[in-house]
């Protein structure tokens, strides 16, 4: 089992900042650390013990789940049971997840600890298990290259039943029943399909417009399997495409390569995008492509690493990302192309397989 290597990674990290205990309820850093995938709970964290503190829906499940955790069971609010969950285990210094703990809930852990003699003093902590996340273990990638997989198979599906006159919610609906009919868990994140000038929009919601002939037609998509995320996003056409469409896909497509040449091992996700965009700006269209260049995927859909404008985050072995230039058009539309990538002992290997005009 793997999660006794991610706590003793975890522990070594809290060790070098002095914390005593981490309290985390963030659900994909909780499932990370755990195992346990049920919808509440708590993980207390020390440097010899792993409690799971969730209420009785979830008791038998946690064993189930999470073997190397001690159990807990709550009733009530959080301020009912967390002095019980933390009395005599002498913590001084008890982390928490600064950037997922509601004001409220600090609020009571903070008149909590008052409580106790001494008392600990709480230390919010960001992007700690996160970052731990954002190295993948070889089976974790192998659950993306499956999910990854759905999601090439369901571009392929729809580019061979397009036709005009298919509204985009019809198109979207193919696609998500493909990828569940195939083994996809529910879809990560709603099917994008922006055609046309809708396309101008990065994250259009599909609607009823029926697609045309020679426009260009936004997917972005993604599977899930066994809890982990895909992400692909592919830009075609019916027909003949215009001449826009020609010139922005090639740009596209070219400043993917381009950012795709440069990434090695310990390289800035800064610098990725830089290489990316600066091919863009070239090109004329700088000002149309206003988001990142992608993302770390993983258990969420955006997770670390950060490929985009002054990111300092640095790609190493084991991430798996994406990598998606995009141009966006008012009144014509967009193109976008997305494909998933893993760094192996720093090489890059391109996980998407759907095709490529
Ligand atoms: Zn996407
Ligand atoms: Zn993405």
């Amino acid at each position: 089992m793997p999660i006794i290597n991610r706590l003793l990674k975890l522990r070594r990290h809290l060790a070098e900042k002095e914390i005593d205990a981490i309290l985390i309820s963030q659900p994909e850093n909780r499932r990370y650390l755990s195992g346990f995938d049920g919808s509440a709970g708590f993980l207390l964290i020390t440097g010899n013990k792993a409690v799971l503190a969730t209420d009785f829906r979830y008791i038998e499940q946690g064993k189930a789940q999470a073997p190397d955790y001690e159990i807990f069971q709550v009733t009530g609010g959080f301020e009912k049971w967390f002095l019980g969950l933390i009395n005599g285990l002498g913590i001084t210094r008890l982390g928490f997840e600064g950037e997922h703990t509601t004001f409220v809930t600090y609020r009571q852990l903070k008149e909590m600890l008052e409580k106790l003699e001494p008392k600990p003093k709480e230390v919010a902590v960001v992007g700690l298990v996160e970052s731990l996340r954002a190295v993948k273990e070889t089976e974790e990638i192998e659950l993306i290259r499956r999910a990854a997989a759905l999601g090439d198979g369901a571009v392929e599906h729809i580019e061979d039943i397009i036709h005009p006159g298919m509204t985009e919610l019809e198109i979207a609906w193919e696609i998500e029943k493909f990828m569940r009919e195939k083994g996809s868990q529910p879809i990560p994140f709603e099917v994008i399909v922006a055609s046309g000038p809708n396309g101008a929009l990065p994250h259009h919601k599909p609607s009823s417009r029926p697609v045309q002939c020679g426009e260009p037609i936004v997917l972005d998509l993604g599977a899930k399997i066994d809890g982990y995320a895909s992400d692909l996003t592919r830009t075609i056409h019916i027909g003949r495409p215009d001449a826009t469409f020609k010139k922005v896909y090639r740009t596209v497509l070219d400043a993917q390569l381009a950012a795709m040449a440069i990434i090695s091992e310990g390289i800035n996700g800064g610098d990725v995008d830089k290489a990316a965009r600066s091919h863009i700006e070239k090109a004329g269209y700088g000002e149309a492509f206003g988001h990142g260049l992608g993302h770390g995927v993983g258990l969420a859909t955006h997770e670390a690493p950060r490929l985009g404008p002054g990111s300092t985050d640095k790609l190493v072995s084991n991430m798996v990302f994406t990598i998606e230039p995009g141009i966006y058009l008012p009144g014509w539309g967009g193109g976008r192309i997305e494909d998933l990538a893993v760094l192996i002992d720093g090489k890059l290997e391109i996980i998407s397989k759907a095709g490529k005009r």
